[in-house]
């Protein structure tokens, strides 16, 4: 995970641990191939360009560079503003404590792993929180798309609601609702459609469903992959439908880290989740320090 940008960083810091004394100079020589090892990982301009500012200001403005061990003092701080690059010290729960069921809506783009992250978040929540959830494919668009849901709930014995062939989404979340209120479900999972691009309709069924069913948690499901593309994306839907965090799948697979590094402040939304695998326990809940400490090596 994010390998490539790992192994610039950490190439750049043992280069100033290694050092006794430490000037003005070799910091910003230092900070000038971090900016580029950022820009390279696809890490948006303006969190890029906050970082450096950040990291020069405290190394530079202070005691650091007359401090017996400048280097790791340097390290320590590129370490504290890359933990509040990736949403500060503490990762972001899932609000769990309101009425049950408690609704969590899925959104995001076709192929982005919004159907494995519903059964795979159904999965942890029953595993580390003894919930019991319910899922409910709203995805009429893609052929199997509900069919492939409740292959994995049978695969994580899960309950999913009965599909009814040529039922519209908002109907399939009304009836979810009284589903999972009858069976007692403390959790109601709604993996609702994606589409290969954000467009009018896919905003216009994301909105209906969400004034229907009165989610306490909407999660956009963006792929790691994609960059600073995800980003975007997560700027999108939050504009039309205001979501409470995302989950970023195929981190494992992400050697640069740009969307992980750049959400947080470009969108202002928390990373919640890193989808870590196709397997349905490969949900991680994300921690910021140890994404920073995964980095820094
Ligand atoms: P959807 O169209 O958004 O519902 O996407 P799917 O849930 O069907 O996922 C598409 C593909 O991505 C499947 O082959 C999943 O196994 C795979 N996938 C989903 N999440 C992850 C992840 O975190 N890591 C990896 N390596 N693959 C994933």
């Amino acid at each position: 995970m994010f390998d490539s940008l790992s192994d610039r960083l950490t190439g750049v810091f043992d280069g100033l641990r290694g050092r006794g004394a430490l000037r003005e100079q070799d910091v910003r020589d230092a900070m000038r191939e971090v900016r580029i090892a950022l820009l390279e990982a696809d890490v948006a301009l303006p969190v890029v360009r906050r970082f450096i500012d950040a990291v020069t200001e405290k190394a530079i403005g202070s005691e650091v560079l007359k401090s017996v061990t400048p280097g790791q003092q340097v390290v320590k701080i590129v370490s504290d503003e890359l933990v509040e690059m990736l949403g500060g010290e503490e990762s972001v729960p899932l609000e769990l404590e309101a009425k049950p069921p408690v609704v969590i809506m899925m959104v995001g783009l076709q192929g982005s792993g919004k159907t494995t992250s519903t059964a795979k978040l159904a999965k942890f929540l029953k595993e580390k929180h003894g919930k019991k959830s319910m899922m409910a494919s709203l995805d009429v668009n893609r052929p199997a798309a509900q069919e492939q849901l409740a292959v994995l709930g049978e695969q994580i014995e899960c309950a999913t609601l009965p599909i009814v062939a040529g039922q519209q989404p908002v109907d399939i979340a009304r009836r979810a609702l009284d589903a999972a209120k009858l069976q007692a479900a403390d959790v109601l999972l709604l993996d609702t459609a994606g589409r290969l691009h954000v467009d009018e309709a896919l905003m216009a069924e994301m909105k209906a469903v969400s004034s229907i069913s009165a989610p306490t948690e909407v999660l956009l499901v963006v792929d790691s992959l994609t960059g600073q593309d995800a980003v975007n994306v997560a700027k999108s839907f939050t504009e039309e439908v205001p979501l409470t965090g995302v989950i970023l799948t195929r981190m494992d697979g992400d050697a640069r880290g740009g969307a992980a590094l750049s959400m947080r402040h470009v969108t202002g939304k928390p990373i919640k989740f890193a989808g870590t695998g196709e397997k349905l326990d490969a949900l991680e809940t994300f921690h910021p320090k140890r994404v920073a400490d995964r980095i820094l090596g």
